[in-house]
């Protein structure tokens, strides 16, 4: 007998219809004679930092809006970056501001993130940001979470009332991605590496995201027949292969629809991003 073929949720395609609904609001805008700026802060050249950057960059690009780019020495103070950030709070033409983490080890990631203006705050990054999500009151969302939810949502993955697990508690996917999904009305767990008989936790899940950083860890055995399974992880395996957190080839047959790496969870990020960049020109007109 012929097996259901899991749904593969294609992140590049969504991505790009999103990007395509920026590039309209941001015409419109131009065409109101406004312009959307986002300034984006490196420090250092870390190899994958300057991908992201770069395509930080192509997308605002792409959906015609502007980008100022501050490359800063890795030797940069944390004195002189937080004057830069001030600097970036009070000028009328940025209306977001990104500094690419991970920063040297001489700067405090957390202080830097503290001193953007939250309503500049296009990461979602800053307590005050993510303080207003947890009470449910407007604020920027961390941008992979909130790239998670538009990827159900437009593949037609109804999350109200579904058994949710997410494996793993970061401030930056598992914790934002836990107070949006229980703000779409998922019943939710939050699993990570204290927790006892994983499996059968995971189990539970209608809709299972890994966000672990281990690579292909989530194997057959950790999901129900039928489940959504949306992968977060970019890993190297031990071939330097790029990979997720889920052993695809093993969890496909499975589950119901599941998301690529890469090209699935990936994409929709800097979709995200660019839309918070939208979202911040209304905030900052
Ligand atoms: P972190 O390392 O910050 O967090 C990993 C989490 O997984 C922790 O909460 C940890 O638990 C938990 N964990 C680790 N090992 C286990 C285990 N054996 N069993 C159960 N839980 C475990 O990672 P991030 O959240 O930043 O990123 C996760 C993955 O997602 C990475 O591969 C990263 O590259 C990727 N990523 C992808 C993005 C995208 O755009 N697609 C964006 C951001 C991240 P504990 O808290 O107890 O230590």
């Amino acid at each position: 007998m012929e097996r259901d073929m899991a749904k593969i949720i294609d992140g590049k395609t969504i991505s790009l219809q999103i990007k395509d609904e920026l590039k309209e609001r941001a015409a419109a805008l131009k065409a109101a004679g406004k312009t959307v700026t986002l300034a984006v802060i490196q420090v250092g050249n870390n190899p994958a930092s300057c991908v992201y950057v770069r395509n930080k960059k192509k997308g605002c690009e792409y959906i015609g809006i502007g980008s100022l780019s501050y490359e800063l020495p890795e030797e940069t103070t944390e004195e002189e970056l937080l004057a830069l950030i001030r600097e970036l709070n009070q000028k009328k033409e940025v209306n977001g501001i990104l500094v690419q983490l991970p920063l040297p080890k001489h700067i405090d990631e957390d202080r830097v993130i503290k001193t953007i203006d939250p309503i500049k705050d296009v990461d979602g990054f800053h307590p005050q940001s993510v303080g207003a999500l947890c009470i449910g009151q407007p604020g920027f969302v961390s941008c992979t979470p909130a790239g998670i939810i538009q990827l159900l949502k437009r593949s037609g993955i109804e999350i109200a009332g579904k058994e949710c697990v997410i494996v793993g508690r970061s401030n930056i996917v598992g914790k934002p991605m836990a107070l949006l999904l229980l703000r779409e009305n998922a019943t939710v767990t939050i699993a990570h590496s204290k927790t006892k008989n994983l499996k059968e936790v995971t189990k539970r899940a209608d809709i299972l995201i890994a966000a672990v950083g281990k690579p292909r860890m989530i194997t057959a055995d950790y999901v129900k027949e039928g489940a959504v399974v949306i992968d977060v992880g970019i890993n190297r395996d031990e071939n330097n292969k790029l990979c997720g957190d889920v052993d695809f080839d093993s969890v496909e047959p499975v589950c119901s629809a599941i998301t690529p790496v890469p090209g699935g969870v990936g994409p929709m990020t800097i979709a995200m991003l660019l839309y918070n960049c939208m979202e911040s020109s209304a905030i900052n007109p």
